[in-house]
């Protein structure tokens, strides 16, 4: 494995000693403090060349950082090294036998996944694992998540995040009235404007498969002004995670649309040894909003880029497509709830089993930076209406501690949206 030493983390008693001496005295640069919610304890990052020192101040008697103080002093507390697959190398460890404190990553400063090794196994120091930030700070930009199925348990279901590769979208339309200094940090564009982003569709599977969403697909492969427009890179991609999942196309009972834009409906259909279009999933019925069918169908001089209307007619002339017009539970466990917003006609899914609630909210919220009200993609044709739909999402996916499937977002998969002191949080979880 490869790691690189990340931060010396210190235990300090007393904060504005500590700072006297490393930002007065040495006269280094302090960052703004990070809360860590889960460890009780309050993170001063001071840059130190490639590497960095980490002031670790308690918040409560209970911290791990106010026993460690009350035992031993203030002093060197931790090491940390970065890694690229966190998970990877927590399985190495275990393999070899290393006591580990954390046998699973969780959620550590600055959005990073962290879990920390027994000093017993590392010679009396203690040293803490670290996966770079989910949201890429300007100086630091992190590499995309790699393209995979990820599962999750939900009761009774089993969720699967597949993948259909990267594309890239102009920022203005990706953030809309926020202003370009704001966004970059968290989104880096690159020379042309155009930002990252994932396309992640979704596997339940219950009593039925069911597949929500399907990605750009791979019909537009030998276009090359498509490509080079939209940037898409499918070198891995929803066939290699259905794989991944243990699904065949044959196995999907049911497909279901947020809405029909190209890049949640172009991989619905594929082009078949003749040409020909035709229904990707054989077997599967494809559930459709009628409301969106029509708009894609008969699209305006607005929203006619964002539709492949050619595809989904071949949809219709196979007779797979069962249009719905109300919110309603499409297999046991999976109930659909229009928004609008993005599309007049968008809609998300909401999944239950036994008491436990994930959704997938599609364009409602495509990736961690858009949660503040504002952040609101440029596409959307209701802006007013997203900005509402969105503020209710985001409570009631609180309130029932909701696994949040993100359809966009190149680092993170699915997470919780957590409010703290007003201020909407993404906290990933891995699997
Ligand atoms: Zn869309
Ligand atoms: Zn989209």
């Amino acid at each position: 494995m490869k790691a690189v030493l990340d931060h010396v983390g210190i235990a300090v008693r007393d904060l504005g000693a500590a700072l006297a001496f490393y930002r007065d005295a040495l006269g280094l640069e302090i960052e703004a403090p990070e809360e860590v919610a889960t460890q009780r304890v309050r993170a001063h990052f001071i840059h130190a060349g490639e590497s960095a020192l980490e002031l670790l101040e308690a918040t409560a008697a209970d911290s791990p950082i106010a026993r460690y103080v009350d035992k031993r002093g203030p002093g060197l507390h931790h090491i940390t090294l970065r890694v690229d697959d966190l998970a990877a190398a927590l399985d190495q460890l275990k393999a070899r036998g290393a006591k580990l404190i954390d046998d699973q990553p969780r959620p550590g400063a600055e959005g990073s996944l962290v879990a920390f090794i027994h000093p017993v196994s590392a010679h009396g120091v203690l040293v803490e694992l670290k996966q770079a930030a989910t949201h890429a700070p300007a100086a630091r930009p992190s590499e995309p998540a790699p393209v995979r199925a990820t599962r999750y348990a939900l009761g009774d279901l089993e969720l699967v995040s597949l993948h259909d590769g990267f594309f890239r979208l102009d920022g203005g339309g990706i953030f809309g009235i926020v202003p370009q200094p704001l966004w970059a940090p968290k989104a880096p564009p690159d020379s042309r404007n155009r930002v990252l982003l994932a396309m992640r569709p979704l596997v339940v599977r219950g009593v039925r498969t069911m597949l929500i969403d399907a990605g750009i697909g791979g019909k537009e492969a030998d276009d090359a002004r498509f490509n080079d427009l939209y940037a898409v890179d499918r070198s891995r991609n929803l066939d290699d995670t259905l794989a991944e999942a243990g699904l065949a196309p044959d196995d999907i009972d049911i497909v279901l649309a947020s809405h029909l834009h190209l890049d949640h409906a172009g991989g619905f259909t594929v082009r078949d040894g003749s040409g020909r279009i035709r229904p990707r999933f054989p077997r599967a019925r494809y559930v459709v909003r009628r409301g969106e069918w029509e708009d894609a169908m008969h699209p305006n001089a607005r929203s006619r880029g964002s539709y492949l209307s050619n595809d989904l007619q071949a949809l219709a002339d196979a007779g797979v497509l069962e249009l719905v017009s109300d919110d309603q539970t499409v297999m046991p466990g999976v109930r659909v709830r229009r928004t609008g917003g993005h599309t007049m006609h968008h809609q998300i899914a909401w999944i239950e089993s036994a008491g436990r609630h994930a959704v997938f909210p599609a364009d409602l919220l495509p990736t961690t930076a858009h949660l503040p009200d504002a952040w609101i993609l440029g596409f959307d044709l209701y802006p007013m209406d997203t900005l509402a739909a969105k503020a209710a999402f985001a409570k009631e996916a609180e309130a029932r501690d909701a696994l949040v499937f993100l359809t966009h977002d190149p680092h993170v998969t699915a997470g919780r949206i957590v409010t703290d002191e007003g201020k909407r949080r993404f906290v990933p979880q891995l699997t």
